[in-house]
């Protein structure tokens, strides 16, 4: 018995060394690559940082509210005063959407472009921290709706890829932004930490790109594109949702994500995105 312990000791302690040594290996081989290739900002090009503080500067930090009917600027976390809107307000299945800001902004359609097309993921971190706060201006009653939910909880979801389009692009972008997010919410220690929940929502069929589309075609593109996985039917009932993505136009691909949610029992689902264009 007790060479057992022993041994087992001295395992773990092989093991905490290996560790050790793996990352400190890995900072050193990291620290070289810095010297070699120094990071340059995804904008404009300086060396230093991958977001230079000139640039960062440039790039908006909301909350800029949009009415999840037809995308204009809301004066608040909602839909705006049109009739229309408000009339579509009490069914409609996602109830606002907050952007960092419009995405004609240089800078921030640069970053997307560079995320997207070019891998560079530094953006994606760049965008969580800037998007984290957006959480607090969900109005209170988002989080408890009546006062014996209070437990309920919130998940932030990413909109998802089709499988084709991830094997292209190798990482769903929307879903690093979203983990860049909760690591900004976990170095701000909130008190409420969302987790993120990349393999709730699933996107079942390849659609066309939506560019080119408008309104309705837009719709029936996606319509039946997303899915709640079977496995995350349970997770889903009763959670409070937060959906990230990178650019919203119409909103159509938002409302269709939670469209499936709020059909697999998800109280409440809102919409935090990078650029509104
Ligand atoms: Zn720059
Ligand atoms: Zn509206």
């Amino acid at each position: 018995m007790i060479k057992e312990g022993i041994f087992k000791r001295i395992l773990l302690a092989v093991r905490d060394w290996q560790k050790a040594a793996r990352a400190s290996l890995k900072n050193f081989f990291w620290a070289a690559v810095n010297v070699i290739f120094p990071a340059m900002c995804v904008i404009c090009g300086a060396v230093g940082e991958c977001v230079c503080v000139s640039c960062a500067a440039r790039v908006p930090n909301g909350p800029l509210f949009c009415c999840p009917v037809c995308m204009d600027p809301a004066p608040e976390f909602g839909f705006c005063s049109l009739d229309a809107c408000r009339r579509a307000a009490e069914a409609f299945p996602l109830k606002g959407v907050v952007a960092l800001g419009s995405n004609d902004v240089p800078e921030i359609r640069r970053l997307v472009y560079a995320l997207k097309y070019e891998g560079a993921r530094e953006a994606a971190d760049f965008f969580g921290a800037r998007m984290a706060p957006m959480i607090s201006h969900l109005p209170e009653d988002f989080f408890t709706a009546d006062s014996s939910m209070l437990l309920t909880p919130v998940i932030v979801v990413p909109v998802p890829l089709h499988r084709r389009r991830l094997v292209e692009r190798d990482f769903n972008q929307a879903e690093l932004i979203a983990i860049a997010l909760f690591d900004a919410l976990v170095l701000a220690r909130s008190a409420r930490l969302p987790p993120v929940a990349p393999e709730i929502l699933r996107r079942i069929r390849q659609t066309e790109r939506q560019a080119h589309l408008t309104g309705e075609a837009r719709r029936k593109n996606l319509s039946g594109a997303f899915t709640v996985s079977e496995r995350s039917a349970s997770v889903v009932n009763g959670a409070r949702i937060i959906l990230v993505d990178d650019v919203a136009t119409t909103g159509t691909t938002l409302r269709e994500c939670a469209c499936v949610l709020r059909a697999a029992g998800a109280l409440n689902v809102a919409a935090i995105v990078v650029g509104r264009g």
